[in-house]
């Protein structure tokens, strides 16, 4: 195979890449695409490291029935027969689908249309519920169409950009990249971010508002109050083109009559809030984007209208650079809204009115089109539990990791009657659970189409050949439907064949009452679907180009008027208690994706954060008695997560943040979703993900350590475990509650032959260090002590690329440092090119460098991604108020 543009399968942003596969030995190749709208020859650094992720290490490659390896016909036989019991004896409603915004377009439409069009349920919910169900409702709410109306352009065309619940700098990193450049070339853009955290994204803020958390809907509705106050709303936009504003106002002056009122209740300075309320009435190019600081919370709808809102008043939408723009998390969360992935959703952005459901049925020709939503992502695992849902069909999604009362979601899993997992990957939390495990292509052996936040759908290219018995999603779901008895309706032999149906099906009798009309790519032959450059929609047949949404002022409502919804400030449902005083925020980190099935794999990624960390407030780092490096449990309703302790003023008091990236594979206790009750949105269903009550208390095991080797441990006695892949070894952070008898026998299993071992023993002080060295090459090394005081890992990880030691290493290697000062790099800051902390310091401070520029041209760091610049001006900012 040759190279191929294809698209990143991680964020929202969609970054066209140029893939070209393995060759003489090198790796895969992954380069930015120039020609891509969406990033223009930018990425990231998970981007970047996609080539570190491709290898078989890990994948499943075969079926498996029960536990054993099973032929695929008899693995499909199997689904096929289980799912037809359960429908005879119990009905549609007894089965489900579970899926993902990682799925292609096409592998979403062929899911969705034997789900709801075959076997005549609606109960197929995809991850996506998760991410941004509040987004698509509120939309929905608001111009009667989940129709996000803004590209990104839009962010280099605005004056005023702001930023709600939304991390880009690590979430959306090219993003970031975009508002950073668009700032250096305009001076009039202004960048406000709205999160109770201080994060990276804050490198770019003029102005940035730590909110209470679950405040948003209150410092909105005070924005929509002072529009109408200073004389900023728009009516001759109002009239024509909007209803409700009347209820909606009395809202919001009745909730946010006053900015001090306002200030005081959102837990910011009455400036700052005067401040961001004079900029956004005095700028009409603002886009307001938001993430899932909004999305994940139980008045998640009620905050996105409230920012929708504030657009429609002052008729910011539909115009270049201003608008309220949802960006969304996965790949292809917006493809699954399109095919109507969401068990509220029937296809192609029609529901379940009577007409919707008749004219689906006709399109597919279908025997059963289900005629009411089916069960939405938290209530489907409660159905499972309960017996009410007998067999799931789980797709490339990790749902006991990711979805809030995880340890219910995997005792619900437990007693299933069956429960089959398609996935690329052989050991996940989920896969430990499954009945029939089916093995499919992952990224660059598939090919399809996503549809990114702006609503452009670019195509995903094959450039690997699928091993084992991999296949695409959508062929399995196919093979399935036909041994169901549905062949007839699922006669695909390719990509392009579902795509077709999927255009025509958006473009059947809509008549632009449907926002999604993709009707002018219904005909694309197999090799223009194929050749298929990035597009936006809607592109209904015969029209020339996309067009902007809304710019003609009609909206999808019937009366093609836009709707003010009258938005009522709800705080979060779970508030802290004297038990449980502190709220748990959750998101993202820069390196690491979702379950980290995929970016777990690479050593450029882990090194970031090697572990699970939690990051506290200094306040409350010192009323729970933690400290920096220190392990802190977390706990609430009967479960914990272990975290390494980061003690910063970015986290407000009385907050905490842990990443949701931890499983099983990767950490012993990183669960942070047990720790989340099911609380839900009552419009959209999304989980309050973002707002969990729960205690902090210090972690004192027995011991600490670190083991560093070439081959996976096989540990035992830790209560504490962190495994992450680092670059020609493996690295774990372990504690345990018990010591053991003998460190040295301990230390077998870890190190192997003690023949080739050296090593320290401070019995009286419990500390104990071994490494083993095979012909001059360090194999592996463990250090143990009583304290959290370990040497630096960075350091004895070098040695691991040697291929024979020099004396002097191997004479420091106990002392666990370098026996020249200079040679320890410190914690990875720069991914790309593995440029370390310690490294950075140094060089900031000999070097006199002051911007990250300079670093750049002294060390290379952050001149790949950038995704490190907000990190690299954090240590200059560092390096200058502390100087060496
Ligand atoms: S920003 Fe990074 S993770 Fe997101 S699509 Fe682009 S390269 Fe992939």
């Amino acid at each position: 195979m040759t190279s191929v543009r294809t698209t990143c399968p991680y964020c929202g942003v969609g970054c066209g890449l140029v893939a070209s596969p393995p060759a003489h030995g090198a790796p895969a190749l992954i380069r930015a695409d120039a020609q891509h709208p969406a990033n223009l020859g930018r990425m990231c650094s998970k981007g970047a490291a996609l080539g570190d992720t491709l290898d078989l290490d890990g994948r499943l490659l075969h079926a498996e029935i029960r536990g054993r390896r099973a032929s695929l016909d008899d693995a499909l036989d199997a689904v096929a027969r289980g799912f037809a019991d359960v429908v005879a004896k119990h009905g549609p409603d007894a089965v489900a689908f579970y899926v993902s915004g990682q799925l292609l377009t096409e592998d979403y439409y062929v899911a969705n249309k034997l789900m709801k069009g075959f076997i005549g349920s609606a109960n197929i919910d995809t991850n996506s519920r998760l991410c941004m169900a509040s987004a698509v409702a509120g939309y929905k709410r608001a111009f009667g169409a989940d129709a996000v109306p803004n590209d990104y352009e839009d962010l280099e065309r605005a004056e005023l950009i702001v930023l709600v619940g939304s991390n880009l700098a690590w979430c959306h990193p090219v993003l970031f990249q975009r508002i950073s450049a668009a700032k250096a070339a305009n001076p009039k853009l202004r960048v406000v971010v709205i999160d109770p955290r201080r994060t990276a994204t804050c490198d770019v803020a003029d102005l940035f508002l730590p909110v209470t958390p679950g405040t948003d809907v209150l410092l909105f509705n005070g924005l929509l109050n002072y529009l109408r106050r200073e004389d900023g709303l728009d009516f001759e936009f109002l009239d024509a083109h909007t209803r409700g504003i009347g209820a909606a106002m009395r809202a919001a002056k009745d909730s946010a009559p006053s900015i001090p009122g306002v200030a005081a209740a959102c837990g910011l300075e009455a400036g700052d809030v005067a401040e961001f309320y004079r900029w956004f009435a005095a700028t009409p190019r603002t886009v307001t984007a938001f993430s899932q600081g909004v999305n994940q919370s139980s008045a998640g709808t009620d905050k996105v209208n409230a920012i929708v809102n504030v657009h429609l008043a002052t008729g910011r939408i539909g115009k270049p650079g201003a608008g309220p723009f949802s960006i969304t998390g996965q790949p292809n969360a917006m493809g699954g809204r399109e095919v109507g992935g969401l068990a509220n959703q029937l296809a192609a952005h029609m529901d379940f009115a009577p007409e919707h459901v008749e004219r689906v049925q006709r399109f597919w020709n279908a025997p059963a089109v289900a005629t009411k939503p089916g069960l939405k992502a938290v209530d489907l695992f409660a159905a499972i539990e309960t017996g009410a849902v007998k067999a799931v069909w789980i797709m490339a999604t990790n749902p006991i990791v990711s979805m809030p009362d995880a340890d219910r979601v995997r005792r619900a899993l437990g007693r299933c009657e069956l429960v089959v997992v398609s996935d690329a990957v052989r050991d996940t939390d989920t896969t430990a659970c499954a009945h029939v495990l089916l093995p499919a292509a992952a990224w660059g052996e598939k090919s399809g189409t996503v549809t990114n936040s702006e609503r452009r759908i670019s195509r995903q290219r094959a450039f690997l050949p699928a091993p084992g018995d991999a296949r695409p999603d959508w062929w399995l779901v196919t093979e399935v439907a036909r041994r169901l008895g549905f062949g007839a309706a699922f006669p695909y032999r390719g990509a392009a064949e579902i795509f077709r149906e999927h255009a025509r099906l958006s473009a059947f009798e809509n008549e632009g009452t449907r926002a999604f009309d993709i009707g002018g790519l219904a005909e694309l032959s197999d090799a223009e679907y194929d050749a298929l450059a990035p597009v936006q929609w809607p592109l209904p047949a015969g029209a020339a180009k996309p067009r902007r949404l809304f710019a003609d002022g009609r909206f999808f409502t019937p009366d093609g008027k836009a709707r003010f919804v009258a938005t009522e400030p709800r705080a979060p449902q779970r508030l802290p208690t004297a038990d449980l005083p502190l709220v748990l925020n959750t998101g993202r980190i820069r390196d690491q994706w979702h379950t980290m099935t995929r970016t777990g794999k690479s050593p450029r990624l882990t090194g970031h954060n090697p572990e699970p960390f939690v990051q506290m407030n200094p306040g409350d780092a010192a009323a729970c008695s933690v400290g920096a490096g220190d392990l802190a449990e977390i706990s609430a309703a009967g479960a914990r997560v272990l975290a390494r302790v980061e003690v910063t003023a970015d986290v407000r008091a009385g907050t905490v943040f842990v990443p949701m990236h931890w499983s099983t594979p990767f950490a012993s206790a990183g669960r942070v979703g047990a720790l989340i009750a099911p609380i839900t949105d009552p419009v959209s269903g999304q989980p309050e993900l973002k707002h969990a009550p729960v205690r902090v208390r210090r972690y004192a095991p027995a011991w600490y350590g670190f083991a560093l080797l070439r081959t996976p441990l096989d540990a035992r006695d830790c209560t504490y475990l962190a495994r992450s892949r680092s670059e020609g070894f493996w690295r774990y952070e372990l504690a345990g509650e018990t010591l053991p008898a003998s460190w040295p026998e301990w230390a077998d299993a870890v190190l192997g032959p003690r023949a080739e071992r050296i090593e320290l023993h401070d019995r009286a002080g419990g500390r104990y260090r071994a490494a083993r060295l095979a012909g001059g090459r360090l194999q592996a090394c463990l250090f143990v002590a009583p304290t959290k005081q370990l040497p630096s890992r960075t350091w004895l990880g070098g040695l691991f690329a040697h291929d024979a030691l020099d004396d002097a290493s191997r004479a420091a290697i106990l002392a666990g440092r370098p026996a020249k000062a200079g040679e320890e790099t410190g914690p990875i800051v720069c991914s790309c090119f593995s440029v370390g902390r310690s490294t950075l310091l140094r060089a900031i401070r000999t070097q006199e460098l002051v911007t990250a520029e300079q670093i750049g041209n002294a060390l290379r760091a952050g001149t790949n991604c950038g995704s490190c610049v907000p990190e690299l001006k954090a240590l200059l900012a560092e390096a200058s108020a502390t100087p060496a």
